[in-house]
């Protein structure tokens, strides 16, 4: 097992990725696509989705791609 560092696609840092499931377990029990990112932006992403009701896997789908966006935005301004 190669246990270096990847760069998180999401915030650029050189950190170990965590495998982040678009349509949370409680619901889809590990079903659909999967998206590789560090822990804190992993974390970050969690706070995004509300626990209280299931979302559709559109919706799941719709935060996830709003998150990735902001933080793409982010990323470009600190790279000026
Ligand atoms: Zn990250």
């Amino acid at each position: 097992m190669c246990k270096t560092p990847k760069i998180c696609p999401t915030c650029g840092n050189k950190k170990p990725l965590t495998r982040h499931h678009i349509y949370p377990c409680q619901w889809y029990h590990g079903a659909g696509p999967t998206y590789k990112l560090c822990r804190d932006c992993h974390s970050e992403l969690e706070r995004y989705i509300p626990h209280k009701w299931v979302l559709t896997t559109r919706e799941c789908m719709d935060i996830f791609q709003s998150f990735i966006n902001l933080k793409k935005a982010v990323l470009k301004c600190q790279n000026f």
